[in-house]
């Protein structure tokens, strides 16, 4: 008899995306004249950088004639790209990291969800609340929770994120070994300084744990206080991987290409306490379980690294911190406190009211979707995310109406 994994029957359901669109659906069945704007999902709009996709057709075009054909290419990506890589994200920054440490993937949600299994079923894992959800499933998957109560598995040890703490979670009461953090952060847009971010490598160091550390939205990183990656911290490269992404960076959601930083000091422990190179581990499970980003993508990828590339990308991060300071200046101007929106393309707003019941007063008066906040965990509740991911019309239209909706 073919069984099942039975930690796969305590995942909750996410109806989060589902139910938003059902509700989105009656209410355009109700007013078909209204054109909703969608500021839910966080998915880029505007298109490849001119750079990349000259890029892509060229390599395109290599794949067609025999002499420049590539077949498999190295399961951790080409040197070209992964050598750029660590020099510009990294080494310029003052975070030496070496093209050998750069892992590249075909998205960080894979590399986030996927870089649990390399440890024991009965670590101690802590994560972020509210979530980007593939840290938390990924675990129940892999049996480290037990069932799901309120909205929180047993087993987990939660950090929580609040207006309290400046969405910035405190150092966990427990022990834990595996850590979750992501900055500027998904859902709340939060970022993190310097001096917060030691406290946690330093956390790690003490303690034998190991940091996971998504930082898919770097690129928004505008203010030259804030550390761009968790290398820059003294420490770090013995206690954490980082994951990165050019989906938001570059337009790449639909083409695909990520990367994840494994320094070589990164340690995990067996049971009787010998140090084992985790990025040994890692190599060995990306080359048996991944082939490789196609050829055409990561010339692409590696285009952003050019003249033009870089000044295309900054355009386009440009133009979506410009859509999440209208969004600021519009929910402030409502009354309502908000965080992020700057240094990230997320805004997380106190709705002052049930997420759901902020979301459907959205909808129903303006025609803007939003995402609530609790679909990201207990501590979502009260709060909805916008995302600047739209048009400058479409996000001008949306505030204009939630104004005239919600104003006075
Ligand atoms: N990490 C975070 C925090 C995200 O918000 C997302 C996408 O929304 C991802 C990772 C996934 O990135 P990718 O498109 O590279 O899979």
């Amino acid at each position: 008899m073919i069984r099942i994994n039975e930690h796969y029957r305590k995942l909750k359901s996410s109806y989060l995306f589902s139910d938003i669109a059902k509700r989105v659906a009656a209410f355009q069945g109700a007013h078909p004249e209204t054109e909703v704007i969608k500021l839910g999902i966080g998915d880029v709009t505007l298109p490849l950088p001119p750079a990349c996709l000259e890029a892509f057709h060229r390599a395109v075009d290599d794949m067609g004639r025999e002499e420049t054909f590539r077949g498999y290419g190295p399961e951790q990506g080409y040197p070209f790209l992964r050598e750029k890589i660590a020099e510009h994200d990294f080494t310029a920054r003052g975070a030496a990291i070496d093209a050998s440490e750069v892992f590249i993937s075909d998205g960080a949600k894979c590399d986030t969800g996927n870089f649990q299994e390399l440890f024991a079923d009965d670590i101690r894992v802590a994560i972020p609340d509210p979530v980007y959800p593939v840290y938390l499933d990924t675990n129940v998957m892999a049996g480290r929770t037990g069932e799901a109560e309120a909205g929180r598995y047993a087993g987990i040890t939660y950090l929580p994120s609040t207006a309290e703490n400046g969405f910035i979670p405190e150092l966990p009461a427990e022990p834990v070994d595996l850590i979750y953090l992501c900055f500027p952060n998904n859902p709340t847009g939060a970022t993190i300084d310097r001096d917060r971010l030691k406290l946690w490598v330093d956390y790690a160091r003490a303690n034998q744990a190991l940091i996971l550390f998504d930082a898919a939205y770097e690129v928004f990183i505008r203010d030259d206080t804030l550390p761009h990656s968790i290398f820059e911290i003294e420490g770090a490269r013995e206690v954490a991987v980082e994951f990165r992404s050019l989906s938001k960076t570059a337009g790449f959601t639909g083409t695909r290409c990520a990367f994840t930083v494994v320094p070589k000091e990164c340690t995990a422990y067996t049971a009787d306490g010998e140090p084992i190179s985790v990025h040994a581990l890692w190599h060995r499970r990306h080359t048996t379980k991944f082939n490789g980003v196609s050829y055409p993508v990561q010339r692409a990828a590696a285009a952003i690294f050019t003249e033009a590339g870089r000044v295309q990308v900054k355009e386009r991060i440009d133009y979506y911190l410009a859509n999440a300071a209208i969004i600021r200046q519009a929910v402030k101007d409502l009354g309502y406190s908000c965080v992020g929106g700057v240094n990230s393309p997320y805004i997380w707003v106190d709705g002052k009211a049930d997420s759901w019941a902020f979301f459907d007063l959205l909808l129903n008066r303006a025609g803007v979707v939003c995402t609530p906040g609790a679909g990201f965990g207990p501590c979502g509740e009260g709060y909805i995310r916008i995302s600047a991911f739209n048009s400058r019309r479409n996000v001008e239209h949306a505030m204009e109406r939630m104004t005239r909706a919600l104003g006075g």
